[in-house]
């Protein structure tokens, strides 16, 4: 099946770590719309290494409950770059894409919204083009695309338990 992809390409050599990328995400995404700015609750991070001059921004991707493994390091123009520096998981071995109040993971949508943007906001904030915003179709196998709030109930499943939360909804269901 062919399927129209949104991509952003980044480019590390072009990225300085100016975090404006974490800003525009977060102001776009709050409630109401650009009514704060806070990076800690931005679908994009960028990690970062003063001492070895490394900005990799990075953008949430899906929730796991279990850390992996990863233990591979890689070289790019010299530099050495560990596994989780280009992993978008929210995972718990580190505290990006966890929404500071509440815990819940927070995964990049593109900035979907009516009116749709020409480009996400991170890829207009960024002065120094490091992303780039492209729009590719692409031979893909069928996706189960996850929501945003099963993967909010999905973390709050692995944190108190199904039947506490099914217990929680069925209270919830039953009130005026
Ligand atoms: S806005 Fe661009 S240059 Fe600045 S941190 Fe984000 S990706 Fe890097
Ligand atoms: S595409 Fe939108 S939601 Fe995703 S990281 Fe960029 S600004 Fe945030």
């Amino acid at each position: 099946m062919k399927k129209k992809v949104r991509r952003i390409r980044v480019n590390l050599d072009k990225c300085n770590g100016c975090r404006a990328c974490e800003m525009a995400c977060s102001a776009f995404h709050a409630t109401p719309r650009y009514s704060s700015v806070n990076p800690s609750r931005s679908r994009i991070r960028v990690v970062t290494d003063i001492l070895n001059d490394e900005y990799v921004p990075i953008r949430a991707t899906d929730y796991t409950k279990a850390q992996c493994d990863g233990r591979r390091v890689y070289t790019i123009n010299g530099k050495d770059y560990s596994e989780c520096s280009f992993c978008g998981s929210i995972c718990p071995a580190r505290d990006l894409f966890k929404d500071p109040d509440s815990g819940l993971p927070l995964k990049c949508d593109m900035c979907e919204s009516d009116p749709p943007q020409d480009e996400p906001l991170c890829v207009q904030a960024c002065s120094l083009d490091a992303l780039t915003y492209e729009e590719v179709e692409e031979e893909i196998e069928e996706e189960i695309k996850r929501s945003e709030v099963e993967l909010g109930l999905q973390s709050l499943v692995d944190r108190y338990g199904l039947v506490e939360i099914r217990d929680i909804v069925t209270r919830m269901a039953h009130r005026d």
